[in-house]
């Protein structure tokens, strides 16, 4: 295969805090080529957002590195790092936050144009400014020019975000959680509008989420990887991760996903996790960091060894004892007991 767009290799992040040091990412990898669609899930606290901060060149690793077109970025000269940073753009999740409250749309889009010399003088800067906005589906284009970011809906605003990210023609988008802020109707127009981008213009997107019914939506096509408390936990291509998840948090994480057929949310998986508390980073479990919300966890094994990602084929990796070891004997990943006898009640009622 072709070499990847981007690489991230084993990053690590710690942070030093009062309670004192945290790992928010633990030796995360994965390749990105272009056009693809990359989906990074988990709940708050799972170091999402540190490693899109890292990819996008906002913090420094700990360990690791994050290459660009076989290039660590860290080690790179100001001019390249420039050149970097707008190759690489990022979308955050609260547009109004980073739209300049005082400058107009037009403004706001025609400002990178200008200052990067992407074009010929204002008048060609107004026609491209125009471009973009019908791009991101504020059209016509001459409603929004004149406007100021307060006049605007979330769903507009985060619009012109994507708009003034796509004046640097860029290869990759990092989206930050770009459509929690808005409500579902919003939500799907704007995914629409990005999976255009990725499919037109063959931009290559990293997408950060807390919602796996958004990954379902937006990155079908792509791969997702699941982080919990710092770690990738499973990874594989969209279809079979959330048809077939393996890990016990993916299949949590699956079987809250809400269906518009109340007969499939009524036949749905229903996995009844042992705690709803996410662990403290200041002091994780031992062993398997989920373990003490795991209906499956094995005493004397997830309490004591932490599980790698294991390929377990099929483009499947997972990082859970138990269902590598059920995969190894013959089984399917999922066909797992609950390990107390209170669950295994529940789940045989449900
Ligand atoms: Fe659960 Fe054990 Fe797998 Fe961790 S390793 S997810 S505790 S079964």
């Amino acid at each position: 295969m072709n070499e990847p767009l981007m690489s991230l290799q084993n990053l690590t992040r710690t942070f030093d805090t009062r309670g004192g040091r945290i790992v928010a990412v633990d030796n995360v990898s994965f390749d990105l080529h272009k056009g693809d669609i990359l989906c990074l899930v988990g709940e708050s606290g799972s170091g999402k957002t540190t490693v899109a901060r890292m990819a996008g060149g906002m913090l420094k690793p700990s360990l690791g590195k994050v290459l660009f077109e076989g290039r660590d970025i860290n080690a790179m000269g100001k001019d390249d790092f420039k050149s970097y940073r707008q190759a690489v753009q990022i979308i955050h999740q609260d547009p109004y936050a980073s739209l300049n409250p005082v400058q107009t749309i037009g403004e706001i889009i025609r400002a990178p144009l200008l200052h990067h010399k992407l074009v010929k003088g204002r008048r060609e800067a107004t026609q491209r400014v125009a471009e973009l906005l019908e791009l991101v589906d504020l059209s016509p284009a001459e409603n929004y020019i004149g406007k100021y970011p307060h006049q605007l809906s979330g769903g507009q605003r985060q619009r012109v975000s994507i708009a003034r990210a796509m004046t640097l023609n860029p290869r990759m988008i990092i989206a930050d959680e770009a459509v929690s802020m808005v409500d579902v109707s919003t939500r799907v127009s704007l995914l629409n509008t990005m999976l255009k981008l990725s499919n037109e213009l063959g931009v290559t997107f990293m997408f950060i989420t807390h919602d796996l019914s958004v990954v379902k939506y937006f990155g079908w096509e792509g791969r997702v990887g699941v982080m919990y408390v710092g770690k990738l936990v499973e990874r594989g291509r969209t279809p079979n991760l959330i048809g077939r998840s393996l890990h016990p948090y993916t299949r949590a994480l699956a079987a809250a996903i809400p269906e518009a057929d109340p007969d499939l949310t009524r036949s749905k998986e229903k996995l009844q996790l042992r705690s709803l508390d996410i662990p403290n980073l200041n002091a994780l479990p031992s062993g398997c960091v989920f373990h003490p919300r795991c209906p499956y966890w094995v005493e004397g094994l997830c309490d004591v060894k932490s599980p790698p990602l294991v390929d377990v084929g099929n483009g499947r990796e997972v990082a859970c004892h138990v269902v590598v070891r059920n995969i190894q004997e013959g089984g399917n990943g999922r066909d797992l007991a609950p390990t107390s006898e209170e669950l295994r009640t529940s789940s045989a009622a449900d």
